[in-house]
């Protein structure tokens, strides 16, 4: 039975999602869609207006949505989700599932591109209460268009999954720290990281709506990403009911996520040591296998970066509201910045062009 397809604000509905598309590749079902899509993948229990009757006892399972490709480049949630709706028996309860950026990931030479120029990056657009948010390109306009109908669902959770740019443990995010979203979380991993910053992203937006989860799957292609993804997806889609989850004890909640930038009027290097005369190659040099701190807690005095004479104070971190703490978290001695406190790196990028397009790093409260 072909789908339903409508389109609303850039936005593809499509209802259900043909059954013949879960059976393409991944590229060949993306160029059907063409765009960003939202599609119901009918459960057996016929909630949602699904086949007259329904069967017994899983009709009127609140549905549950999934999330994918909000970035191009970061397929493992598309291919994990593929795998799990293609080898696993059909679900009890009606499953939506958004394809993002879907032109960006069409965009040669395939799973490529975070965003095309022209586009928006779609975690900073799902909502406008001013600037930024209420951009007209088709990312925003899809992603508010999409937004309006995550929430009319009654989605029981959402789960938006994501790959890293640099080398990360797999991790979890959160926008409220109560203990079902924690729960949610924990079924995917026990690091968690409390987002507390105000960005537009699709959690801020399903805050008040339902519990809802970003994933991130480590780096795209990475060892164990796949299976990580598969694994946390099947036990999400087999909870019986993940808005009443309870936590286990082994969970570590990152918080407080400081940003650390590098003055873009200083050069940057990572492993930028002369290997003859240790002189450093770039005003600002960070070791090169910096990436391996990524969510291992450091103790107090770790050291972040080496900076010639005249750029001690070219590194700088801001806290959530942009206050500059720098003094609070760095010092410098002898050309060494060391971090004052015992912190988490996250999101460390051992890319020159990562770290000046977003931060170098962010600064966690270490966890327990
Ligand atoms: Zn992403």
């Amino acid at each position: 039975m072909a789908g339903h397809a409508d389109r609303v604000s850039g936005l593809r509905l499509l209802d259900p999602l043909p059954p013949e598309l879960l059976r393409s590749d991944a590229p060949t079902l993306l160029a059907a869609l063409g765009g960003p899509t939202l599609a119901r993948v009918p459960g057996t229990g016929g909630s949602a207006g699904g086949s007259a009757g329904g069967s017994a006892g899983t009709a009127g399972a609140r549905p549950r949505g999934v999330v994918v490709l909000q970035h191009g480049d970061e397929r493992t949630g598309l291919d994990a989700l593929l795998t799990v709706l293609r080898d696993d028996p059909p679900l009890p309860y009606d499953l939506h599932v958004l394809f993002g950026n879907v032109e960006a990931a069409l965009a040669p030479p395939g799973f490529a591109h975070r965003m095309l120029p022209h586009q928006a990056d779609m975690n900073r657009a799902w909502f406008a209460d001013g600037e930024p948010g209420g951009g007209h390109d088709t990312v925003s306009v899809a992603a508010r268009a999409a937004l309006h109908r995550l929430r009319d669902l009654d989605l029981a959770a959402v789960v938006d999954l994501h790959n890293t740019t640099g080398d990360n443990p797999f991790h979890a995010i959160v926008a409220t720290d109560d203990p079902a979203t924690r729960a949610l979380a924990a079924l995917f991993t026990p690091l968690i990281v409390r987002w507390d910053q105000q960005l537009h992203t699709l959690l801020e937006g399903l805050r008040d709506h339902c519990v809802a989860v970003t994933v991130e799957c480590g780096r795209a292609g990475s060892d164990g990403a796949h299976a990580f993804a598969v694994a946390g997806l099947r036990r999400y889609l087999a909870a019986p009911d993940p808005a009443r989850l309870h936590a286990p004890d082994d969970v570590r909640v990152l918080r407080r996520m400081r940003r650390v930038i590098v003055d873009p009027t200083a050069t940057l290097a990572f492993g930028g040591v002369d290997a003859d005369d240790g002189r450093l190659t770039a005003d600002v040099v960070v070791a090169a296998d910096v990436e391996a701190r990524n969510g291992v807690g450091q103790d107090a005095g770790w050291l972040l970066a080496t900076v010639r004479p005249g750029h001690e104070r070219s590194l700088r971190v801001r806290d959530i509201d942009g206050v500059d703490v720098t003094d609070a978290l760095l010092e410098v001695e002898r050309g060494q910045v060391r971090v004052r406190t015992a912190t988490t790196p996250l999101m460390m990028t051992g890319s020159v062009a990562a770290a000046r397009a977003d931060c170098l790093t962010y600064l966690l409260d270490r966890g327990v």
